[in-house]
């Protein structure tokens, strides 16, 4: 599969880059690592006239401590440098372990946790190439007007298959996108939004910078659980992240996100509040497990059926809570 024709433009500090996005916005992608935007223009999902390669910008790349307000995470940083890293590892366990199941070693030398954090969603009948889409009649995600996994309906529900994600949102992370106007800093739980298509709030004049982990989550236990077909490299088709805090063996604080089963990765409704002051054993973690299969709403997007990948969220919750709670 051949790339389409596109202009390629690079810069070296985050304002070059913000310039070239506002003077070119709507018909330019950012490219990060690329092991995503580069199949995904050869199955011409996207066809942008530029693409901004921002490798170079020294200054969105590495891990800083910033004592008493938690850790600095550069857009650029490639996940296995986020996999290995001594301070995540030790304070944020769950984030170094959700990036060490992405793909493969090759691509997470290559992968940035920021182009983790914007991941396109997946559906079947989307990532696919150009004759294949064409055959089947497009669908509203591109090109076509039609939903396959939801006929009759007019919304787009790709599932959000990135592995990070979800261990951010347990962390309660924060994201700096740049931007025409400056920087903002907003909650990653507000980056998403829900829809399938259009799933993330990033104008095309923009650019995420930087990810923030709270010290208030530091040292949290953490876990993360995945389903995928090939052990080696693969998507999640369902994942679990849980990260908690205890004290004096009970429960004093926890959060458990999904991923793969919904447009967005969804923290568990419920989980916080049931778990609070509990002693962490099999009935509490059945619990929080019928919790999490009630949260996912997995639909025919993958080659795994929804009922199958709602109940391994539910057995993957079970035995990421235990694991946690026992680590
Ligand atoms: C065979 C295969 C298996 C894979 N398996 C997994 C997996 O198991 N889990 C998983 O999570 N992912 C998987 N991936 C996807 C991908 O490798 C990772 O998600 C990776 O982290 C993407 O990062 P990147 O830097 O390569 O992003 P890119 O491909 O460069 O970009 C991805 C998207 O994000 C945008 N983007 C990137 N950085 C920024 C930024 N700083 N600001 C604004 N927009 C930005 C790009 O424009 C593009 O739309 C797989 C890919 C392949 C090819
Ligand atoms: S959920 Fe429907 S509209 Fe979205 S990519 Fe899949 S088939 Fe297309």
């Amino acid at each position: 599969m051949s790339l389409p024709q596109f202009q390629l433009l690079a810069v070296e500090t985050t304002q070059e880059a913000v310039e070239l996005l506002a003077k070119y916005a709507g018909k330019i992608r950012v490219l990060a690592g690329g092991t995503d935007l580069v199949p995904s223009m050869q199955q011409k999902l996207f066809e942008p006239e530029y693409v901004l390669d921002v490798r170079r910008i020294a200054e969105l790349r590495g891990i800083r401590e910033r004592p008493g307000s938690g850790v600095e995470i550069g857009a650029l940083t490639t996940l296995t440098t986020i996999e290995r890293s001594q301070i995540l590892r030790r304070r944020y366990p769950v984030l170094t372990e959700a990036a060490a199941t992405v793909a493969s070693p090759i691509l997470r030398n290559m992968g940035t946790i920021g182009g983790n954090i914007c991941l396109d969603t997946r559906c079947l009948w989307y990532n696919q190439s150009l004759t294949w889409r064409r055959a089947c009649g497009f669908c509203i995600k591109k090109d076509g007007d039609l939903c396959h996994v939801a006929p009759g309906g007019t919304k787009c529900w790709a599932a959000f298959s990135a592995d990070t994600p979800p261990a951010l949102l347990c962390l309660n992370a924060e994201l700096e996108v740049v931007g025409p106007t400056g920087a903002h800093r907003l909650s990653l739980c507000d980056f998403y939004t829900g829809l399938g298509d259009d799933y993330r709030r990033l104008r095309s004049d923009e650019l995420l910078t930087r990810v923030f982990l709270p010290e208030a989550t530091a040292d949290y236990r953490g876990v993360y659980r995945k389903l995928r077909i090939r052990g080696s490299i693969d998507y999640p088709l369902a994942g679990v992240a849980v990260a908690l805090r205890r004290s004096n063996g009970h429960c004093a604080d926890a959060r458990i996100a999904l991923t793969a089963v919904n447009p967005a990765p969804v923290l568990v409704k419920g989980a916080t509040e049931a778990l609070a002051g509990k002693v962490i054993d099999e009935t509490v973690a059945e619990r929080i497990g019928s919790l999490a299969a009630k949260t996912a709403k997995p639909l025919t997007t993958s080659a795994l059926t929804p009922e199958y990948r709602r109940e391994m969220i539910r057995v993957f919750t079970k035995r990421a809570l235990l694991a946690a709670a026992q680590s």
